[in-house]
């Protein structure tokens, strides 16, 4: 049954027959919460949002897929990153537990950012243990509940489970030099630890069919989500989807622009292509 948790997740559920798909977009939350306490512009604190990514992919539940979706900012508390990535640096007082903090958290963009990008803090005051706790309970906790049961779910129903974590990127086709990092979509499958080969090679196929330049692996991997809940020894599959921003967004006003529709709609023929290839996988299942 869909619902909605308050300033923190929706799921929508399956409108026809379910297929096991689950989508999750854990950085298209715009639902900015008063105790933030960021002191940088807003404008720019929200250039770290995947915005629309949500909307992107709306079309699952009419699909037979389900849909989940954060309500909270990633400048907030980010869902992909592990609950030990933190930044002792950012934390007025002792941490109780311990930490590993990865490269990204050393650069600022970990479990909760210290910048919005390198050069421009997010706050001028460090968060208290009580604060940064909040966050996690309120926020990563049930987010990670909730895309588990869904995952577990669908698992436990047909045996299997294809899951795609769906995100944005900031463009780079303005300043790319020739030959530079700019292409249309990036799949992360942790260099093939979270998904089975053929899941990452037919999106990748569907997609370059469709006109688009896909590369594998390259800059994005994959990072908490895909980690926590690809396991492809028993069947289930988990792979990152990256769509550059510039696809279909002004990234300066965060406007949709008119290059929206065409990539909403060819999301909308992957989600039922990927419906083809889960039936044919179960299929494939059953043999003796
Ligand atoms: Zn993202």
């Amino acid at each position: 049954m869909s619902f909605e948790i308050p300033g923190v997740l929706w799921r929508r559920d399956p409108e026809v027959t379910e297929l096991p798909l689950v989508f999750d977009s854990p950085h298209s939350g715009t639902g900015y919460p008063d105790d933030f306490g960021f002191c940088c512009p807003f404008d720019v604190l929200r250039t770290a949002e995947d915005t629309f990514v949500d909307e992107l992919y709306g079309s699952a539940p009419a699909l037979g897929a389900t849909l989940i979706g954060a309500i909270f900012p990633r400048s907030y508390l980010d869902a992909n990153r592990a609950v030990d990535d933190l930044d002792t640096a950012l934390i007025d007082g002792t941490w109780p537990s311990l930490l590993a903090p990865s490269h990204k958290t050393r650069s600022g963009l970990g479990l909760v950012r210290r910048v919005v990008r390198p050069g421009t803090p997010i706050y001028d005051r460090k968060l208290t243990v009580a604060e940064v706790m909040a966050r996690l309970e309120g926020c990563h906790t049930p987010y990670h509940r909730v895309l588990d049961e869904a995952c577990e779910g669908a698992h436990r129903k047909f045996g299997a489970v294809w899951h795609v974590n769906c995100h944005s990127m900031p463009s780079q086709r303005n300043g790319a030099k020739k030959g530079g990092h700019c292409p249309d979509f990036v799949l992360g499958d942790r260099d093939g630890s979270t998904c089975a080969p053929e899941f990452t090679n037919f999106v990748a196929g569907v997609l370059r069919e469709r006109g688009y330049t896909v590369r594998i692996n390259e800059v994005y991997k994959g990072v908490e989500i895909v980690k926590r809940q690809g396991r492809p020894a028993a069947r289930r599959h988990s792979l990152q989807i990256e769509v550059d921003r510039a696809l279909y967004m002004d990234q300066k006003t965060l406007e949709k622009s008119p290059g929206f529709a065409r990539l909403q709609a060819d999301i909308t023929a992957l989600i039922e292509a990927l419906r083809g290839f889960a039936s044919a996988e179960l299929e494939k299942g059953r043999e003796p």
